[in-house]
C-alpha cells in the first residue's frame, strides 16, 4: 500500500510518499519540500499571508516532484494536515489534497500535524512502542503520551507562553544573530560556557506537577541581563549568553520529558520538531535517557522539521489500523487538539 502525505501548516510545502510494510514500518519513496523560510527572514518571523501565497505557488510543482521521485502515477491513499497550523496555509494543502483525492478516486485522510511528527520516526527506527514524545519547534512545545499511532494521543503538557523554537528565535534576534535564530544560536553557543550565567528554569518547582513549560520568563531574563550589562558599560559575551540560554532550555525540556516517561512507566522517549536539531537538546536527552534506562529515538534532522513524509507515515498507520477515510467536506482546524488524530467531517 502506497500513501501520499501533504503538509502546509506553516512555512513548508511538503509532499511525501511512503510504502506501508506489513511489519508495521514504512519505506520512504519520496520527500519533496519547498520552504518559504527565506521570504520571512526580513520580518523576523513567519508572516501568514506570505506563507499562504508561497504554498499556492509551490503545491503543484512539489506534488509533481514527489510523484516523479516515487515513480508512481497515483498513490493508494492520500493524507493531509488538517490542523493545527496557520489558517490560510492549511487551506492550500487541504484544498489540493481534496482535489487530487477526488480526481484519483483514492481515500482521503484528514490528519493531525502533531501525530505526524511522532509517526515519522517509524521510517528509521521501526514500529513505535508506547512512548512519551517531546515535540519542539517554532510553533509547538508539547509532551505527549502515545500508546498507538492509530489511536488518539494524550497531551501531558505544553507551553503556557512561547514555544521553545520561538524562544530560540527571539533570543537570537536580541543577540543580533538573524532569523531563523535557532541554528545561529546553537553555533554561537559552541564557543561559550554554559554555566556562565544562571538563567531561570521556568515551571520546574515542586508544585508544577503538570508537565507544562514556560519560556517567556527566560527570554525576559536574557533581555534584562543584556540591558544591565550595556547600562554598566561592561562587555557582552554572545557565546556565553547563547550557551547559558541554550542550557536552560535543554535542561528543562529533557528533565521534564524524562520525568514524564518515568512517571508513566514507558520505556521510550521520541523527539520531534525542528528545534530537536539543537545539539545540546540532543546531547542532554541522550545522557539523561541513558541514566534513566530509557530508549531515545530521534529522527534525522530533515525528518524532524515539517515535511510531507510525516503526514504520509501517520496516514499509513491510520489506513493499516482500519480507520475509515475522512469526508471530503472535512474542514481545516487551525487550533486542532492533539487528542484528535483524524478529522471525519
Ligand atoms: P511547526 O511549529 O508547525 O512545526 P515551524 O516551521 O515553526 O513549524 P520547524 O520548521 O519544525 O518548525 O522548525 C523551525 C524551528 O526550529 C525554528 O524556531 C528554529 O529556530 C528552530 N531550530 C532549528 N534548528 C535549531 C537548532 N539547532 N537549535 C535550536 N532551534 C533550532
Ligand atoms: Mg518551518
Ligand atoms: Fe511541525
Amino acid at each position: 500500500m502506497i500513501v501520499m502525505g501533504i503538509e502546509s501548516s506553516c512555512d513548508e510545502t511538503g509532499v511525501g510518499i511512503v510504502r506501508w510494510r506489513p511489519d508495521g514500518t514504512c519505506e520512504l519513496l519520496a520527500d519533496a519540500v519547498a520552504s518559504s523560510v527565506d521570504e520571512h527572514a526580513r520580518f523576523g518571523g513567519v508572516v501568514p499571508e506570505i506563507a499562504s501565497r508561497a504554498h499556492l505557488e509551490a503545491i503543484v510543482p512539489t506534488m509533481r516532484e514527489a510523484l516523479a521521485q516515487a515513480g508512481i502515477r497515483t498513490p493508494d491513499a492520500l493524507a493531509v494536515t488538517i490542523g493545527p497550523g496557520l489558517a490560510g496555509a492549511l487551506l492550500v494543502g487541504v484544498a489540493a489534497a481534496k482535489a487530487y483525492a477526488a480526481a484519483w478516486d483514492v481515500p482521503f485522510y484528514a490528519v493531525n500535524h502533531l501525530g505526524g511528527h511522532v509517526a515519522v520516526d517509524t521510517l528509521e527506527h521501526g514500529p513505535m512502542p508506547a512512548c512519551v514524545a517531546l515535540l519542539v519547534s517554532g510553533g509547538h512545545t508539547h509532551l505527549l503520551h502515545v500508546t498507538d499511532l492509530s489511536e488518539p494521543i494524550v497531551e501531558l503538557g505544553s507551553t503556557v507562553d512561547d514555544a521553545a523554537g520561538e524562544a530560540f528565535d527571539k533570543v537570537a534576534r536580541l543577540l543580533g544573530l538573524g532569523f531563523p535564530g535557532g541554528p545561529a544560536l546553537d553555533s554561537a553557543a559552541q564557543f561559550g560556557d554554559r554555566s556562565a550565567i544562571a538563567f531561570p528554569r521556568g515551571m520546574t518547582g515542586p508544585r508544577d506537577s503538570r508537565h507544562d513549560f514556560s519560556f517567556s520568563g527566560l527570554k525576559t531574563a536574557v533581555a534584562r541581563y543584556v540591558e544591565s550589562k550595556e547600562r554598566a558599560g561592561e562587555p557582552l559575551s554572545i557565546p556565553d549568553i547563547a550557551a547559558s540560554f541554550q542550557e536552560a532550555v535543554a535542561d528543562v525540556l529533557t528533565m521534564k520529558a524524562v520525568r514524564a516517561a518515568t512517571d508513566l512507566g514507558v520505556e521510550t522517549l521520541v523527539l520531534g520538531g525542528g528545534a530537536t536539531a539543537n545539539s545540546r537538546i540532543r546531547a542532554l536527552a541522550e545522557e539523561r535517557c541513558a541514566a534513566a534506562g530509557l530508549t531515545l529515538r530521534v529522527p534525522k534532522p530533515r525528518l524532524c522539521t515539517d515535511n510531507g513524509v510525516m503526514i504520509a507515515a501517520l496516514g499509513a498507520h491510520l489506513v493499516a489500523g482500519g480507520a475509515a477515510p475522512s469526508e471530503l467536506s472535512a474542514a481545516t482546524d487551525p487550533g486542532l487538539s492533539v487528542a484528535i488524530s483524524q478529522v471525519f467531517a
